[in-house]
């Protein structure tokens, strides 16, 4: 590819610091943008308020500048974002591919005892649909993306590749079900967020952890909806905590340690499976940018 089209792209969320395993996200974002001649960009994730810890952005940006890992422009805050993602929801909505949606998770709940076993996706429940043809009189609280079409043949299955997995397949309606986009709380979901600023930003590569990789068919399905181009993916492998869980504050994961960045950056390229010799930090990127160019051959 011409290398000066490859846009790549680091999003983290600012829950905590930069961990063992976010760094991995981070370090192969930053090798495959390197490797293609690219840019690399920042974006912080900032979307879900209650979540975020204040002063986290900062330091994962200092964070990274520790292990030499500098964006190609200043960082965008989805938190500045919120007129894009009102455009592209109204587009959905006036396409008729978004819908108002009533339903406590209570009510949900309730719906789908009424008809048989609750399906559930971890924490998650599949939406039954309820608010699909109307509100009927209820009252609006968050806004849902239809995952099939009127017609039961239309439903939505999207196939994608992963440069890494492989060919991937996900019959949205029944694995997922009508998602949020716009939550009851006001809050912009993640899934509409991300689509709309990988668009924005000219993303052509998207390159993060293992565990999102089953957000993507949803984002496809709305790129597809709003005509937005989908980038190429890869999905790396997760650190795993103690528990045999994706490392995560919960199970033990601490703040990456800035007076070592080399031998954070070394754990990393480990669990990439690249091996890496180089102590010092520009003799470490420079080799890990050459064994990473090696891998796409
Ligand atoms: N903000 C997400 C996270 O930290 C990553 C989103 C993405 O890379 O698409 O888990």
């Amino acid at each position: 590819m011409n290398a000066a089209s490859y846009v790549g792209r680091f999003a983290p969320s600012p829950t905590g610091p930069l961990h063992a395993g976010s760094l991995v996200a981070a370090l192969a974002s930053w090798l495959d943008a390197r490797a293609h001649g690219g840019r690399w960009l920042l974006r912080i994730e900032d979307v879900d308020t209650p979540r975020c810890v204040p002063g986290a952005d900062t330091l994962i940006i200092a964070q990274l500048a520790a292990c030499g890992l500098h964006a190609d422009e200043p960082p965008l805050w989805q938190s500045t974002r919120g007129a894009a993602y009102q455009n592209a929801l109204d587009r959905l909505l006036a396409a008729g591919w978004a819908y108002p949606c009533s339903c406590t998770r209570r009510d949900i709940d309730q719906a789908l005892r009424a008809r048989g076993t609750p399906k559930t996706r971890g924490a998650e429940l599949v939406y039954p649909g309820t608010c699909r043809d109307g509100l009927h009189g209820r009252t609006a609280r968050a806004v849902r993306m239809r995952t099939s079409l009127s017609a039961p043949e239309e439903e939505c299955e999207i196939e994608w590749h992963d440069r890494r997995l492989g060919t991937q397949r996900q019959r949205l309606s029944d694995a997922v079900g009508d998602f949020v986009l716009k939550r009851a709380d006001g809050l912009w979901a993640y899934q509409l967020a991300v689509v709309v600023d990988d668009a924005a930003q000219g993303i052509t590569h998207v390159v993060r952890g293992e565990d999102l990789a089953d957000n993507t068919p949803r984002q496809i399905l709305l790129q597809r909806a709003l005509g937005l181009p989908t980038p190429s993916y890869l999905h790396t492998p997760l650190v795993l905590g103690a528990d045999g869980e994706k490392l995560s504050k919960q199970n033990g994961a601490t703040a990456l340690d800035l007076r070592d960045p080399v031998s954070a950056l070394q754990d990393a390229a480990r669990v990439l499976g690249l091996a890496v010799a180089a102590v010092d930090l520009n003799g470490f990127l420079a080799e890990a940018v050459h064994a990473w160019q090696c891998t796409l051959a």
